[in-house]
């Protein structure tokens, strides 16, 4: 197997029983290592030069494979889709993910979060590395620069061999099933770039809009704020949309809003506020472990004429950018009162203009929808031919369970095929 062959396929391979695996993310091949367990052959088709770019991408952050919350907390994630994953997860559950990663000789650990990770001496690189040599092992053809560009006849694929540019020979193949894994829209860069949604939808298959998901979310700060705080980081709050829940963590004020896992785990929410005409306000909570009657006692133990930069770094270890910020939503009212400050502090009103571009998101939401495939993710507008990974619409925060949601799907599929080919 070559990560970079020139592979043509053979007229006589071509009537030979095999499974294609379409997107070489952590769907795909995690789809393709079932199979192959299973006995089947495999052909993985990658248009990029590489597979795993964004399985890649996540290791420059967290790169957190998973979360270590009991199944049926961990299926709620997953929200309007929580009872269907909860089967998923039963099949390949985060215990699973872990030993897999054991198996290609990567330990994980759980982090106080609950978060599971790849021990600190394992690179996501040598993940990838490893399990590309399992597949290997296990028979599993990788063509990489292979674009697939739609549908032939009843049960063809039609592909392009890019090894040698993007003007390369197209050809068709007839694989016994198909495994379409070719990820959401985000990162473009990645080879994720949403351009298989026309293909699917000219078979009649119902795709939702895409969204960002896990984003940024911005804020109309005013010239001086910019260049006053640029890029600071706030530890330790609380944050929660509207009346929504609040949600704990650590953001970062950037020049154009915010950023940071309880933003990205409030985006559903956003979005929904900002799709139905609401204002969608976030509310920051610079102080959340401090019971409100506590706060006003210690704000009403400000001197009169002390400053309020000083006071709330000395009394509530608030440094800057808090001062700032606060007079960012209430420029007009000076002096503040006790009162006045104690609830500001405790739900600073950010008003959310929009969410950032999609491309930044880390994943999206949107994407085929549930009710055009059957309990095994076949599509049902095309017998043989099933979806696994992002390119699903379903969406869950960072914290793992992106990708598990990835890897269950692949697996699920996977159980699907290998039954249905044994049948038949
Ligand atoms: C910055 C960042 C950080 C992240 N961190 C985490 C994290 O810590 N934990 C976590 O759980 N998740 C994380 N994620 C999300 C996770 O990486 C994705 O959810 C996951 O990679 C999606 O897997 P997938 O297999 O569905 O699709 P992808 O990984 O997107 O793979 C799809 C593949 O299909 C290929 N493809 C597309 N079109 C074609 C075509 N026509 N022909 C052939 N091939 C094609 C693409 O090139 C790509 O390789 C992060 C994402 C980002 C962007």
């Amino acid at each position: 197997m070559s990560e970079n062959s020139s592979f043509s396929a053979p007229r006589s391979a071509l009537s030979e029983a095999f499974v294609a695996v379409i997107g070489g993310g952590p769907a795909g091949l995690l789809a393709a290592q079932r199979l192959a367990e299973a006995g089947l052959r495999v052909r993985v088709y990658e248009a990029q030069a590489t597979v795993g770019r964004k399985f890649l991408v996540a290791g420059h952050g967290g790169f957190n494979l998973s979360n270590a919350e009991e199944l049926r907390t961990f299926a709620q994630r997953y929200g309007s889709q929580g009872s269907r994953f909860q089967d998923l997860l039963s099949h390949f559950s985060p215990a699973d993910l872990r030993a897999w990663a054991a198996d290609l000789g990567i330990a994980t650990f759980v982090g106080t979060s609950g978060r599971v990770f790849p021990e600190a001496a394992h690179k996501p690189a040598d993940l990838l590395r490893a399990w590309l040599q399992r597949l290997r092992g296990l028979g599993v053809e990788l063509h990489t620069r292979h674009r697939w560009l739609g549908f032939a006849g009843a049960s063809g694929l039609r592909l392009r061999n890019e090894t040698a540019g993007s003007d390369g020979p197209e050809y068709v193949l007839e694989p016994a099933a198909t495994v379409l894994a070719l990820g959401g829209a985000s990162w473009a860069k990645t080879g994720s770039d949403g351009a298989w949604v026309p293909l699917l939808e000219e078979l009649g298959v119902p795709v939702v809009p895409f969204a960002p998901a896990n984003c940024g979310a911005e804020v109309g700060w005013s010239s001086f704020f910019k260049e006053r705080v640029g890029r600071a980081p706030l530890k330790n709050i609380g944050l929660r949309v509207n009346d929504g829940p609040q949600v704990r963590g650590e953001i970062m004020l950037t020049d154009y809003g915010l950023e940071g896992t309880p933003v990205y785990a409030l985006t559903p929410q956003v979005r929904a506020a900002l799709a139905s005409g609401q204002p969608a306000v976030l509310h920051l909570n610079l102080k959340p472990d401090l019971a409100p009657a506590a706060l006003l006692a210690k704000l009403r133990q400000r001197r009169a004429g002390a400053s309020l930069p000083d006071f709330l770094r000395k009394a509530l270890h608030l440094g800057p950018p808090v001062p700032t910020l606060v007079r960012e939503v209430l420029p007009e009212v000076t002096p503040l009162t006790a009162e006045q400050l104690a609830e500001l502090l405790v739900a600073l009103p950010l008003p959310v203009t929009g969410l950032r571009p999609l491309d930044e998101a880390i994943s999206t939401a949107g994407g085929i929808a549930f009710e055009a495939v059957d309990e095994h993710f076949m599509l049902r507008q095309r017998p043989n031919t099933y979806v696994a990974g992002e390119m699903l619409d379903w969406e869950a925060p960072t914290g793992g369970y992106l990708l598990q949601g990835c890897f269950s799907t692949g697996a699920w599929v996977a159980r699907g095929i290998v039954a249905k080919l044994r049948n038949s």
